[in-house]
């Protein structure tokens, strides 16, 4: 988290958990009227303290902070044009943070606090047209908050109010995702556009844009959908719950089972797997109870903790499952370790059928915008077939929704998505070179567009 008080700005950081690195201690003593916090989930650059966030840099009148939600694409030929020197910055948003830092104005005693109002602004207005890939940033220096999404809007960012009161004035709030203004009582005012620069500035609010028209492209992450975002987030003006309970509706037109039970797979599975249950017609129940304290596998960075994770964060309802032949529906699979030592459990308890329906398509090459994936060789469906997948996980059967079905779930009629993991269609270039001719032989009705 930074704080500024109009003169100072506070930054406090440490690996860990919110809850862990802040206590009531330590937050009486950050004071301010502004304020930025970031959870950081690694991807370029290491977990480490150093890239914690948010990034400093003491330029300018009281320096300025900035939290980096995204992965940038160009980030060597970034600092390779700026004639950086290597290990001189630690990630994508340090690099940034550097950047911006010298396009500030030369150091001058003469200057006032008034002259350099603009700065951060101004800088930003000069570096981010250089600046290529996945990006939601915040920044603050001591007297203003902006917020800036990529011309592809590949993360989301939005903009809320909190009303006056007696003893405070209007105030403003950016956040990665809606529920986070709900929780301190803010209004959802409305999405930031992509390419949009927004600078609150006292009470007031003001756009700008940075980046040229013909960049602007919207590709927000369908994944967010899928997966990322919470359930009771808005994107593209729709609820992500609904998204998803649509999800799993048009998932079971698509390859009908006679079944007993449909259930999800906690939390992500959960509401593709209720419009699963209602348009089938077949009993929803609960097979898996989530231990809340444990994280997303997903997001454990080894192939070990991930195995070890799953029994830790699932446990089956043994009465619930013995003696039925169960759909269980997942949100996706990535490498399949956590979904096969789930189907394992799930025998284990008694489960006479399993049969596995993915609410997303195929997850068949890396992500280069923000989301950790490994690479392409451990990508489950970009090495097997679905018959290989089905005979992997050990389920009676596999089905994956199509893309098109998932963006007619998703209800957002003309709005542009990144499906590139889905599809290897990178609508910005990544900094790699990777197989982008499919190898694997996953028959193309299986999974792409019509
Ligand atoms: S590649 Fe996939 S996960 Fe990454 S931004 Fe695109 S849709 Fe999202």
């Amino acid at each position: 988290m930074a704080v500024s008080d109009g003169d100072h700005i506070t930054v406090m950081k440490d690996m860990g958990l919110v809850t862990t690195v802040f206590d009531e201690r330590k937050l009486s003593g950050l004071r301010g009227h502004l304020a930025i916090g970031h959870t950081r989930y690694s991807t370029a650059g290491s977990s480490d303290w150093i890239n914690a966030q948010p990034v400093f840099r003491g330029v300018g009148q009281a320096g300025f902070v900035l939290a980096h939600n995204g992965n940038l694409t160009n980030t060597a030929a970034l600092a390779e044009a700026a004639s950086m020197l290597p290990g001189l910055v630690s990630s994508d948003s340090d690099l940034v943070a550097e950047l911006l830092g010298q396009a500030f104005p030369a150091d001058d005693p003469e200057r006032t606090r008034a002259d350099h109002a603009l700065d951060l602004e101004q800088a930003l207005m000069a570096i981010l047209p250089l600046v290529e890939g996945a990006f939601s940033f915040v920044l603050m220096d001591a007297d203003r908050v902006i917020g800036v999404r990529d011309p592809n809007g590949f993360r989301p960012l939005c903009l809320g109010r909190l009303e006056a009161t007696d003893t405070a004035p209007v105030g403003w709030v950016l956040a990665s995702e809606s529920p986070a203004l709900d929780v301190i009582g803010a209004t959802f005012i409305r999405e930031l556009e992509p390419g949009e620069m927004v600078i609150i500035d006292g009470t007031e609010v003001r756009s700008e844009r940075p980046f040229a028209a013909e960049r602007l492209d919207p590709k927000l992450c369908i994944f967010e959908f899928v997966y990322f975002a919470r359930p009771d987030t808005t994107l593209y003006g729709n609820e992500v719950h609904g998204a998803r309970r649509r999800m799993g509706q048009l998932l079971a037109t698509q390859r009908p089972v006679e079944a007993d039970m449909v259930m999800g797979v906690p939390d992500s599975g959960v509401p593709a797997a209720e419009g699963y249950a209602l348009a089938a017609g077949i009993p929803y129940g609960q097979g898996l109870v989530k231990n809340r304290y444990i994280g997303r596998t997903f997001i454990a960075p080894t192939q070990a903790e991930r195995a070890l994770g799953v029994r830790r964060k699932l446990n089956p309802l043994r009465e619930n499952i013995s003696g039925k032949r169960v759909v269980v529906v997942d949100d996706s699979i990535v490498r399949g370790t956590t979904t096969r030592a789930m189907v394992t459990m799930l025998r284990e308890s008694g489960a006479t059928e399993v049969h596995l329906r993915i609410s997303s398509p195929p997850f068949r090459w890396p992500c280069f915008y923000g989301i950790d994936t490994p690479d392409r060789s451990e990508l489950l469906a970009a090495i097997k077939t679905p018959d290989e997948i089905a005979e992997y996980l050990k389920v009676d059967s596999i089905e994956y929704l199509t893309l098109d079905h998932l963006v007619e779930a998703i209800d957002a009629p003309g709005a542009g998505f990144c499906d590139a993991c889905l599809t290897g269609n990178y609508p910005v270039p990544v900094p790699v070179t990777i197989e982008l001719a499919d190898p694997s032989p996953v028959p193309a009705a299986a999974s792409d567009r019509a």
